[in-house]
């Protein structure tokens, strides 16, 4: 009987050819050699890889009696039978290939977006998702956008395909029209975008149901880290008539999502009666002004 091509954990390790765009770089800490020798092939990174998924396999790894690895994932849905030489699969750990994954230390995947980490392998994936290199989605909340990339890629997005307003300055006076306010209740208002100290700030308006109250609420996010956001504070104010609301906070990391922000009522919420109070006139338009500030704090 022949047996197909097999990925036997005591023969595949080459560690010789050196693939250069994959050679991780190092701490400079001493004791690294052993790991540095292991690390540095891009053949083992494919090993790594499940064949079914071609996710980053994670112990238990299992393996075919013929050698043929898979994820946890792939074994329980195979139903028993390894899925490239269709032999029984029995319940074979690849213990030499879960040393190996230990061993290895690789560099985030972020490399290029700036980050310089290193992690062992088992606790990478835990760093990329956190990772402040990693890219941003996109902050358009109209509709399901799936751009991600760094801030002035995405700023340029927004200008681009959203065709969003791009405004210079830290004051802000915007006018939030609607027809027959009364039938709608959820909508996303075109977001506008602020440039000032340096960066990035988009206000958003929407309308939802709190509860049953149909509400709209006023919200600034910044194009950046949750850590940065605390150097800003800003305003929105909302009123006619002598009357207003006022809202002070500080802007949301857009790595927070709007609807996040929206459920944490984090910004100005303004009732629809008050809202159409504020609209004067018959009730039938909502015509609201928002006006607001974006600070440094000192
Ligand atoms: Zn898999
Ligand atoms: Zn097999
Ligand atoms: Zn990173
Ligand atoms: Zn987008």
């Amino acid at each position: 009987m022949e047996i197909p091509e097999s990925h036997s954990m005591e023969c595949e390790f080459s560690t010789g050819d050196f693939d250069n765009d994959r050679v991780p770089s190092y701490k400079s800490s001493a004791g690294s050699g052993v790991k540095a020798s292991l690390s540095s092939t891009g053949s083992v990174h494919e090993l790594l890889e499940c064949p079914v998924c071609t996710n980053s396999m994670y112990p238990p790894i299992h393996q075919c009696p013929n050698g043929h690895t898979l994820c946890l994932n792939c074994k329980a849905r195979v139903q028993n039978h390894c899925p490239t030489c269709h032999q029984e699969l029995g319940n074979i750990r690849c213990l030499a290939l879960e040393k190996v994954a230990e061993s290895l230390e690789l560099p985030c995947r972020h490399q290029n977006l700036g980050c310089s980490e290193i992690h062992p392998y088992y606790s990478k994936l835990k760093h990329e998702q956190l990772c402040r290199f990693r890219p941003y989605n996109c902050p358009y909340a109209g509709s399901e956008c799936l751009v991600t990339g760094d801030i002035p890629m995405l700023v340029a997005h927004l200008k681009n395909d959203h065709k969003v307003d791009m405004h210079d300055g830290c004051t802000f006076n915007h006018r939030y029209v609607k027809s027959n306010p009364n039938e709608v209740e959820n909508a996303t208002w075109m977001l506008t975008v602020f440039s000032c100290y340096g960066h990035y700030f988009c206000l958003h308006f929407e309308a939802f149901l709190l509860g049953m109250t149909p509400v709209y609420m006023a919200f600034l996010r910044f194009l950046g880290e949750d850590s940065e956001t605390r150097q800003f504070g800003y305003s929105l104010e909302v009123g006619s008539n002598d009357r207003k609301l006022t809202w002070q906070g500080v802007p949301r990391s857009i790595r927070d999502n709007h609807r996040k922000v929206r459920d944490s009522y984090d910004g100005l919420i303004i009732h629809r009666n008050m809202a159409l109070f504020f609209s004067g006139g018959s009730r039938q338009e909502l015509k609201l002004r928002v006006t607001g500030r974006i600070w440094k704090e000192q």
